[in-house]
């Protein structure tokens, strides 16, 4: 385990050195990232980062964790973590002392600033988005748990998919598709499971209410298993009963989009390309604005990380990544249809890791 999470830090190391040569160490802040470079998964903790080695701090509350999780890792135990371990670093050497820009806020650098003691020499250095950026191209391992999550949220949906009813709420469809993830295997749900029906389907991040299922209505289900930490990420659209002549055409646009979408994410390709792959097919429908969000994003330890699919992307994809595709086209006030996957990048078409069927299913 140590061994992956060392071969972690040094690449870490070598890209902090690459864009700023005098950084001297890296304080980690965001538990993501240190999870990421560590595999300690707690609440509170800080890792300092140097070309040497690194220092993980903790509180009283993480102990054992820690232990267990990083054993190879000189540990920090104080309250006041982040102080305590830039103090201590400070001491021994100082120097140009890099930070995550992102995750730190100015009140905790001000904080910083002032742990330094008086005796060690300190500059502070902005840094963006280093860790991050390793974290693109998965490993065996993580690319096994997002497979697993994908599974787990696959044969959820197709367990309770026979049971959903006209009547029901998207409440309970929730907590059920939840409860089978579970069941399943998930040890979490990747984020807060959205069941909309009828017309707040035209809301891309509706939260699920007591509205019960009426006959007719458009049915979308966006939600995800989390397995060691890793996430997925799927979006699928139902219609309850026969769908209307609009549901099926949009059902059918959402779906063509959705595709081109999935074969131009290779290895390679720009990502402002990606997303223009999708978005072309709905705004040569005149429909473009109905798509008023981006194609899609990384998935990993977070479940919108980098990279990230719009027209103002910049960069390319790199194989070995698991992104998702998601477009979607919502009518306010009537219904919307999204179609999400997660699939893994390579030099050919991508791999797709959530399968479900992706054609217009009509349930009840
Ligand atoms: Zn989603
Ligand atoms: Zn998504």
């Amino acid at each position: 385990m140590s061994d992956r999470h060392g071969h972690r830090r040094a690449r870490t190391w070598e890209m902090l050195s690459a864009r700023d040569p005098g950084a001297a160490a890296l304080i980690v802040t965001s538990l993501p990232n240190i999870r990421y470079l560590t595999g300690f998964s707690g609440s509170n903790a800080v890792l300092l980062l140097t070309g040497d080695g690194a220092l993980l701090g903790t509180d009283g509350r993480y102990v054992v964790q820690a232990g267990a999780q990083c054993p190879d890792l000189p540990l920090i135990v104080d309250r006041v973590t982040m102080p305590a371990v830039v103090a201590q670093w400070a001491q021994r050497s100082g120097g140009a002392l890099a930070f995550e820009a992102e995750h730190l806020s100015v009140a905790a650098l001000r904080d910083l600033q002032s742990a330094i003691p008086d005796s060690a020499s300190v500059t502070f250095a902005e840094t963006r988005g280093i860790v991050e950026e390793c974290r693109v191209v998965k490993d065996a391992l993580e690319l096994d748990l997002i497979a697993r999550a994908c599974r787990i949220s696959d044969d959820a949906l197709a367990a309770i998919l026979p049971t959903v009813r006209v009547g029901d709420t998207e409440r309970t469809i929730a907590r059920r598709l939840e409860a089978k993830m579970f069941a399943l295997g998930a040890d979490a749900i990747s984020f807060e499971t959205i069941v909309a029906g009828g017309p707040h389907s035209a809301i891309p991040h509706h939260t699920p209410t007591d509205r019960p299922l009426e006959p007719g209505d458009f049915l979308l289900i966006d939600f995800g298993a989390e397995v060691g930490g890793y996430h997925a990420d799927e979006t699928r659209t139902f219609v309850m009963g026969l769908p209307q002549e609009w549901q099926s055409q949009t059902h059918a646009l959402v779906l063509a989009a959705q595709e081109a979408g999935r074969l131009a994410a290779r290895a390679g390709a720009a990502l402002a390309d990606v997303d223009a792959a999708s978005r072309s097919i709905i705004d040569a429908s005149g429909h473009g604005e109905l798509f008023g969000h981006g194609l899609g994003h990384g998935v990993g330890l977070q479940i919108h990380e980098a990279p990230f699919f719009s027209a103002r992307s910049v960069g390319m994809l790199h194989g070995g990544s698991a992104v998702t595709v998601e477009p979607g086209v919502y009518f306010p006030g009537r219904g919307g249809v999204r179609i999400e996957d997660t699939v893994l990048v390579t030099n050919g078409p991508p791999e797709p890791l959530t399968t479900t069927e992706r054609g217009l299913v009509a349930l009840g």
